[in-house]
């Protein structure tokens, strides 16, 4: 019975409860319960909010009993990324440094998404601070990909896709710096959207680099990341880089096709190093069955986009240090007691911040220092602008853009903690969408030979979601990545 709760997509269980099928207590009773069994194992969710799931699941009941609208998403479940701000619910940017903390407000987005009727059933694992690869820089442990426990999640939002993925809950929300919600979605078999930067509110979310993050959901379908995207998104005046202009629905042109669609395939990204054989097959395949469909497609250039992964790892970097400053001892979380105020200081961010947020730090604060402003912090600048120039180029030609979300498959957990650079290489497909304040997202397409799912990426223009969407689902038909393995593999 739970099984047959747990598979279905947030748009079948928001339907089964709007006409009685079943109730909210119900859909939240069944995921807790596959929570329950399967969490101890893939360690997604890092705080559990069962009560107060039940005691909304039981208010919906009751606004339904008694003849009234409960929202587009009433009785869904949902996880939210845990650098969310949840009110009085812990939140730890799976850090250390926040263990213990309860915030006093809930980001926009968490509540809009309550408004609508959907239910948290709690916060979800992710590398500390949202920098990470393979969620092994969380400080409350890895989080293991449901398809092969021995394997990464990817990350940082790797709780987020890891819970879709085994059904534990239909959506997540997750959020991208550098491609922290597609490559976990990929890596993971599931959808995963990056918005245009400014379309989705980051009122109450905890900050990794603000030029750059960006918040989206998790979802098995396109139709289910479109239902979730447009419930979140739209203009916030508590977010100063929030866009007025109302965003035009996306789930409305799932079923329109590609017909004459504009299609560029990367060639940059299609041969890029360390490319798994398999990934590039998938890339060909991608591109044949959307020109298949009626998509006119063809390789395009984006030249400066090999200088991504550098001037994102000096720009992301120096607003991280910016941003963490803040984390003193005095305000939020940990303690630990000095002599004097900036002793306090400095043994709370030593016990507080895991390895990877030092180097960060200490990167970006390099960065930033004033001898080597101009040589590295300005220039990553200039390459920004490059790569904006260089999509907006490709962008005259083509509607939308292909490539592999992520170089590889799941990789195994432990295989690149010791080498950050490796790590950072996950990202060589994902990250210069953020540089450029583009949307993008990952459909599962296939497996390789050991049954890992393979994501593809469809880019687009800065508010260019309509497209992307239309390519995404035309994507998602066409590959017929097996529905019933959705819901986690060999779990
Ligand atoms: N993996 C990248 C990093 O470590 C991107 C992270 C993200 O998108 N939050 O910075």
């Amino acid at each position: 019975m739970t099984d047959a709760i747990t598979s279905k997509t947030a748009a079948e269980l928001a339907g089964d409860f709007r006409d009685g099928t079943l109730s909210a207590s119900e859909i939240v009773d069944a995921h807790l319960d596959r929570i329950e069994a399967l969490n101890p194992e893939l360690n997604a969710f890092l705080y559990i909010d069962a009560d107060r799931a039940r005691r909304r699941a039981a208010d919906l009941d009751a606004v339904r009993a008694a003849g009234n609208e409960a929202g587009a998403l009433a009785g869904v479940p949902i996880g939210l990324k845990d650098l969310l701000c949840t009110e009085g619910i812990p939140t730890t940017a799976g850090s250390k440094i926040l263990k213990g903390w309860r915030p006093p407000y809930d980001a926009t987005v968490v509540s809009r998404l309550e408004a609508q009727g959907a239910i948290s059933l709690g916060k979800l694992n992710m590398d500390e601070f949202a920098m990470g690869s393979s969620n092994e820089n969380s400080a409350y442990g890895s989080v293991k990909n449901p398809w092969d426990t021995s394997k990464v999640p990817g990350g940082s939002s790797g709780g987020s896709a890891a819970a879709v993925a085994a059904g534990m809950v239909p959506l997540a929300l997750g959020s991208d710096t550098g491609g922290s919600i597609r490559q976990p979605a990929a890596l993971c078999g599931v959808v995963g959207v990056k918005p245009t930067y400014g379309r989705v509110s980051r009122y109450g979310v905890i900050a990794f680099a603000s030029s750059l993050d960006q918040i989206g959901p998790f979802g098995r379908t396109v139709a289910d990341a479109a239902f979730m995207l447009e419930a979140i998104w739209g203009y916030d005046h508590f977010d100063s880089t929030s866009i007025e202009e109302p965003p035009t629905p996306v789930g409305s042109v799932l079923d329109d096709g590609v017909q004459g669609l504009r299609v560029g395939v990367i060639s940059e990204l299609a041969n890029t190093e360390g490319l798994q054989p398999e990934v590039a097959a998938a890339l060909q395949r991608s591109a044949g069955q959307l020109a298949a469909a009626g998509a006119i497609v063809d390789e395009v250039s984006v030249p400066s986009i090999e200088y991504g992964l550098s001037a994102y790892y000096l720009i992301a970097p120096a607003e991280a240090s910016s941003n963490l400053a803040r984390y003193d001892g005095i305000r939020y979380g940990l303690r630990v007691e000095g002599p004097d105020t900036a002793a306090t200081n400095r043994l709370t961010r030593a016990a507080g911040f895991g390895d990877e947020v030092k180097r960060r730090i200490m990167l970006g604060t390099y960065a930033l220092s004033a001898g080597y402003y101009d040589a590295f912090y300005g220039k990553a600048q200039q390459v920004r602008t490059l790569i904006i120039d260089d999509f907006a180029r490709a962008y005259e030609r083509f509607d939308v853009l292909l490539s592999p979300t992520s170089p590889t498959t799941a990789f195994g957990l432990g295989d690149k903690v010791d080498d950050p650079l490796a790590m950072y290489l996950s990202d060589v497909c994902t990250i210069a969408t953020n540089l450029a304040g583009a949307p993008a997202m990952s459909v599962p397409v296939g497996k390789d030979a050991h049954g890992l799912p393979i994501g593809m990426q469809i880019l687009a223009p800065a508010l260019g979601e309509r497209p992307m969407f239309q390519a995404g689902a035309a994507l998602e038909a066409a590959a017929s990545f097996n529905a019933a393995e959705k819901t986690g593999g060999a779990l």
